[in-house]
């Protein structure tokens, strides 16, 4: 076969090797060893001669089939598969700086991967500035010499602002620093950044991934060398994924394009009717055309992802009788999941910032973020209609 599969094809024939048994699907693999053949089976896989599994803590055939449909998806080398995408962020930083070292990252990212850089990372001396999404002029200014890694998630959480990762790639190569992208408002099926310049990108595989609300998983995948340094770290400190939730993300991941695509048509509707709402003070969405950065958005992405922004007019008050008011959408912290979610990012997932904080990232009180699932649309924009009043 000289053809390369298109994307949905990889993601659903992507397998392990057929067993003794030539099952269809592929067999999970709860175990947590293997075993050797012979002592030089032995002494030859641990010196490294022979790929091979020999401790799940290492590697596991359903966590491997997880990685290679990834890397197929991304257009990346090599990858790893955590148990949640936080332990992707922080094993990836961890493996690859040492103290002394800075980060340079975007302002809006994920609150959790915030704390990381604010509250953790200054224990070892590992500092980072922030840059906002539209002033990249500005990143020049800030590299030191012990800058390693340029850091940005787009569309941003819970903002979905857009970040121009070619324009970042070109500033990570002049000054020989390493571009990450967490990639996980995306997904793979509609942006992969390695395209645009990133040397490494980040999931966590618990959002669209696996889109129906089920495991914590998380992946980082990318050039070899760096894969390989992760690698290393991670088989020694054990944050790797559990051979069921590998098995149980990577048959999720058959069912990728499909999800995703019912996802964006359904909140690019949502959208446009809340944007023609009189009780709505704005709303934010990549794909619609009065978002600031639209043609961005079109040029990195195949659509506009499943996550909408908007303000309910009146403050708190009018925005706690709102959230009163859903009785189809889960009030949850999730997203990306077949069932709509809406929250409210200044109560939950960016509570742990001040509120200067929060404004600097555009997050106001009034601000509700809606993951739009794979209800019937009518029923989704139902339900906010008659909240709203
Ligand atoms: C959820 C999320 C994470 C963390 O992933 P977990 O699987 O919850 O650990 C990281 N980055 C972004 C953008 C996220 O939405």
């Amino acid at each position: 076969m000289s053809k390369k599969n298109q994307f949905e094809t990889d993601a659903v024939r992507t397998q392990l090797e057929r067993s003794q048994f030539l099952e269809h699907s592929s067999p999970m693999y709860l175990t947590s060893s293997f075993v050797f053949e012979d002592a030089e089976d032995m002494r030859a896989s641990f010196a490294e001669e022979k790929d091979r599994n020999i401790y799940s803590r290492y590697s596991n055939p359903n966590s491997s089939e997880f990685i290679d449909k990834v890397c197929k998806m991304e257009g990346a080398e090599d990858g790893f598969a955590f148990a949640s995408g936080m332990a992707a962020v922080f094993s990836t930083f961890a493996a690859l700086l040492q103290n002394g070292d800075h980060i340079l990252s975007a302002r809006s990212i994920f609150g959790s991967t915030h704390n990381l850089f604010t509250q953790f990372f200054p224990q070892w001396d590992i500092s980072t500035s922030f840059f906002k999404f539209n002033e990249l002029d500005e990143i020049d200014k800030l590299v030191t010499p012990r800058t390693k890694i340029i850091y940005a998630e787009s569309p941003t959480n819970p903002g979905v602002d857009i970040l121009d990762m070619e324009a970042l790639g070109k500033i990570a190569k002049r000054h020989n620093l390493l571009l990450v992208i967490d990639n996980c408002f995306a997904s793979p099926y509609l942006q992969q950044p390695i395209k645009f310049g990133a040397d490494l990108v980040i999931h966590s595989g618990t959002k669209l991934m696996d889109g129906q609300g089920r495991v914590l998983a998380g992946i980082t995948v990318g050039r070899k060398d760096l894969i390989d340094r992760i690698y290393r770290f991670a088989r020694i400190t054990g944050p790797t994924l559990s051979p069921f939730n590998a098995w149980l993300i990577s048959k999720s991941l058959e069912t990728l394009a499909v999800r995703v695509d019912r996802h964006c048509d359904n909140a690019l509707k949502l959208a446009t009717f809340l944007e023609d709402h009189d009780k709505v003070n704005w709303v934010k969405y990549p794909f619609l055309k009065s978002h600031p950065q639209y043609t961005l958005a079109k040029k990195q992405m195949s659509a506009g992802g499943c996550v909408v922004a908007f303000e309910v007019k009146g403050g708190l008050m009018a925005g706690q009788k709102f959230f009163d008011s859903i009785k189809l959408l889960s009030l949850s912290a999730n997203l990306g999941d077949s069932r709509s979610i809406i929250t409210h990012p200044a109560s939950t997932t960016h509570s742990k910032l001040s509120s200067e904080e929060r404004a600097m990232v555009g997050i106001s009180d009034g601000t509700v973020r809606v993951s739009v699932g794979l209800e019937h649309i009518d029923d989704i924009i139902a339900d906010i209609a008659q909240a709203l009043g």
